[in-house]
């Protein structure tokens, strides 16, 4: 192939890209390269439903092959990009990438859509069968095959993804300890009263909970995980470990290129990089936030990729468009569905709607007096009011949100 765009990544924003690209109406050539042997897939499912059941990695497809070709997307599954130059005397933004199994592909445009690995713990024993970490179909394979014949299992990490997949070792009977580091669940994300819930739920599927302590070492029998050792000189009997400490934006490539990358490949509200004719999208990129105004925000969300896809398609056909949307995310858990809508950091106040021993409640952030998101447990109609009022560019007073039996979409802007 010659010219046209090259996407590297075939994630949830390197797809949306080429998508976005032909919804706009490009016609030049689009080739998406990615590092999997797989159709681009949904990742959400690994920690929920695909690692509780038996489901096949083509359900998690976001479109059947002959979509790609119907829309004339070259997709390249199972290469990864290990040289990518842009070439100093053609088009700015044009230049070459060559695959690990030597596929050349010249381009007109490129776009980086490459995602994040597992921020890897490097402690002793790490490298013992049955340590699991979990970002693509073959982990969650690998880790679900475990969950049959294993009985005990520790996580570490009590971030999103930790605590869904210990719901998930739960509900496939395996015994389950959750090890967080900090002094409380979730606390990068969300205020003390939904770790708290979060905290009691685990506790009520008789999860052991140990927030403040890290973990020291792993030992092992023949070669396989049998014990864990924390920072407190406790000691827990596993046979499976999952680690899910957070991520590394991928930008070994963005450097190469002499982008800018701090914590993630720096991207504007155009997702535009350090030079204005490549752009990046997705979990490989930081950026100023709209919504906070100050700071750089890296967004590990399907919604953020979406996002900044569209954003990036719309800069590589010369019509920018700002990001303008209200960031969103969910998480499941046992029977308990978050939403949140918005950004909570920097937050200064924030107040609870309903009572959280109902399991149907909801937390509102505000930020200076105006609202900033809300975090929603088994609460959709909350979720809706607030990422309309704040898509609105408008508030809800909190001395009246308190009350749950007053409708917030009533609230709105009053
Ligand atoms: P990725 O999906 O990581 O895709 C990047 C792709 O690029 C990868 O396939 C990678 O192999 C490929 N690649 C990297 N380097 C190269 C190279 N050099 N050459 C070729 N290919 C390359 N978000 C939510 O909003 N809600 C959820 O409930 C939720 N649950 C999650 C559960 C799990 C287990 C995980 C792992 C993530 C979850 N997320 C969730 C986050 C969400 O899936 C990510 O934010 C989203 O997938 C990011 O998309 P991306 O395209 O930026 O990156």
């Amino acid at each position: 192939m010659s010219g046209g765009t090259l996407i590297v990544g075939a994630g949830q924003a390197g797809v949306q890209v080429a998508i976005s690209l032909r919804a706009n109406g490009d016609e030049q050539p689009v080739t998406i390269i990615g590092a999997e042997p797989y159709l681009p897939y949904q990742r959400p499912p690994l920690s929920k439903a695909f690692l509780a059941t038996a489901a096949t990695p083509e359900s998690l497809a976001f479109r059947v092959r002959s979509f790609y070709q119907e829309q004339r997307i070259e997709l390249i599954c199972g290469q990864t990009v290990e040289e990518l130059a842009l070439d100093p005397a053609g088009a700015p933004g044009s230049g070459h990438a060559v695959t690990d199994r030597g596929t050349r592909v010249a381009f007109d445009r490129l776009a980086l859509a490459v995602g994040a690995r597992p921020r890897r713990l490097d402690l002793p024993g790490s490298d013992l069968r049955g340590v699991y970490y979990l970002r693509n179909i073959n982990d969650a394979i690998a880790l679900r095959a475990h969950f049959a014949s294993a009985r005990r299992a520790v996580v570490i990490g009590g971030g999103f993804i930790g605590l869904e997949i210990a719901a998930t070792a739960r509900t496939r009977g395996l015994s389950v300890t959750v090890v967080e580091a900090a002094g409380r669940l979730l606390s990068r994300s969300v205020a003390p009263v939904i770790s708290d819930f979060y905290r009691q739920a685990h506790l009520r599927h008789d999860v052991d909970i140990r927030v403040g302590v890290t973990i020291t070492g792993l030992s092992g029998v023949g070669g396989q995980v049998r014990q864990v050792e924390f920072s407190d000189r406790t000691q827990s009997d596993a046979d499976l470990v999952v680690i899910g400490v957070g991520i590394s934006p991928r930008t070994e490539l963005a450097e190469h290129l002499g982008l800018v990358c701090k914590g993630g490949i720096m991207v504007d509200s155009f997702s535009r990089t350090s030079n204005p004719s490549v752009v990046a999208a997705g979990d490989c990129t930081v950026f100023p936030s709209p919504v906070t105004g100050n700071g750089l925000v890296r967004l590990e969300s399907v919604d953020n990729a979406i996002s900044q896809a569209r954003v990036a398609a719309a800069t590589l056909l010369g019509a920018p468009q700002a990001y303008q949307g209200v960031p969103w995310f969910w998480s499941d858990q046992y029977d308990l569905k978050l939403q949140t809508a918005g950004l909570s950091i920097g937050h200064d106040s924030y107040i609870t709607r309903g009572d959280p021993a109902s399991e149907k409640f909801s937390v509102l952030y505000y930020k200076n007096g105006a609202l900033c998101a809300v975090d929603a447990i088994n609460h959709a109609a909350d979720y809706i009011a607030v990422r309309r009022a704040l898509s609105l560019g408008m508030t809800i007073d909190p001395e009246i949100a308190c009350d749950p039996s007053i409708k917030l979409k009533e609230l709105i802007g009053r």
